[in-house]
């Protein structure tokens, strides 16, 4: 069925194995984040096979539960609701966190089902999403989570570059150490995991000038294992496969017609009023797929003489009139994906998942 997103599982397969490779020179653990993907069953036996991936994260809840068979430790990555504390005591090994209420039920709900659950506690390094802002108040937190009887301070995490699209570096993860180091020497333990960001500190692993500092123990890789890209600069990682993803899109209409509107112009269906160009006559296709089921200012054709002039709910236009091939109706037309339609795709129901292996 199209429309379809088509997984090359051995693609993938070399990216986890690359990636994973070059982190673990670094002498840093893995947390694979699978949220984008919504945790695809096919794509999880790929990674589950990855032994050097000691942790699988996720934001919701429902993705940890479908892998809870899994060898890996699993992590509530986004900071957890007071109303899930009980499922995530269950089928979380460890969660995330910046609200001592929380911290509190998440000790009652450990307490109720006789467990000891793991608690990383965020610090907001100036991204301004999730996390402690004074370290006056982590450091309470701390102190507070080490009284607790049923909960574990497994250690501290920041994340970066997803909202205020501040950039990791050696200083501001050097502050994250520094808390680390505190607590550790007030209360005399060792933390376990020191959670210095996502694939936007993957720069860190190649640059010249500075490093990931010492004390940072672990990354939480998205989209880089699945795009081959660290997104800070938005750089390839030589070594990787950035097309492990194609979306296929079939033409269910192609014809001659005018680029410009006929008669008086108002809002399109989403209250734009949309500005067009006259080119004269033009052969435009008509794709089935639109705005419910991929975001489709993400995606891009292969061949790149076909250009997307404009989406609907659920139409895409594009224009053929220059394309090298010979289209017609019920062929389909490939796109590369980036972050926002991979995930949109993964999460629409629309959208077949199909799969290769070689
Ligand atoms: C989504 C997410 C990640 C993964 O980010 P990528 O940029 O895809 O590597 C890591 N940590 C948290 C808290 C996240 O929400």
């Amino acid at each position: 069925m199209n429309p379809k997103i088509v997984v090359n599982l051995k693609k993938l397969e070399t990216n986890l194995r690359f990636l994973t490779d070059k982190i673990k020179a670094h002498d840093l653990s893995i947390m694979a984040i699978t949220k984008v993907h919504c945790a695809d069953p096919q794509m999880i036996q790929v990674f589950e096979q990855v032994t050097d991936i000691e942790y699988f994260g996720d934001s919701r809840l429902e993705n940890l539960k479908s892998y809870q068979d899994s060898a890996k430790k699993k992590a509530l990555i986004r900071i957890v609701m007071p109303s899930e504390v009980t499922d995530t005591v269950r089928y979380a090994d460890l969660s995330f966190h910046s609200e001592l209420k929380t911290l509190q039920l998440i000790n009652e709900a450990a307490e109720k089902q006789n467990k000891i659950h793991g608690v990383l506690l965020m610090f907001d390094l100036g991204d301004l999403r999730e996390g402690f802002f004074e370290e006056e108040s982590l450091l309470q937190a701390a102190d507070e989570v080490l009284a607790m009887s049923h909960v574990n301070l497994v250690g501290l995490g920041t994340n970066l570059m997803c909202y205020g699209g501040v950039i990791p570096s050696e200083e501001n993860l050097a502050r994250l150490v520094a808390l680390k180091e505190q607590i550790e020497s007030k209360h005399g333990i060792a933390l376990e995991m020191i959670s210095g960001g996502n694939s936007s500190s993957l720069h860190l692993l190649e640059d010249d000038q500075q490093q990931v500092p010492e004390g940072i123990t672990n990354l939480r890789i998205g989209e880089a294992y699945l795009l081959g890209r660290e997104t800070a600069f938005q750089g390839d990682i030589v070594g990787t496969y950035q097309d492990v993803f194609t979306l296929e899109v079939e033409i269910v209409e192609l014809k001659e017609k005018p680029s410009y509107p006929i008669g008086q112009l108002g809002p399109d269906a989403f209250g734009n009023k949309p500005v067009f160009e006259d080119k004269g006559i033009r052969l435009r296709g008509v794709l089935a797929i639109g705005r419910q089921d991929v975001d489709i200012t993400n995606i891009y054709p292969l061949d790149t003489s076909l250009e997307i002039v404009g989406a609907s709910s659920d139409h895409l236009i594009v224009d053929f009139t220059d394309a090298d091939g010979d289209y017609k109706v019920g062929d389909v037309v490939a796109f590369n994906v980036e972050y926002g339609a991979l995930l949109s795709a993964f999460t629409s129901k629309y959208v077949t998942k199909a799969y290769r292996r070689e």
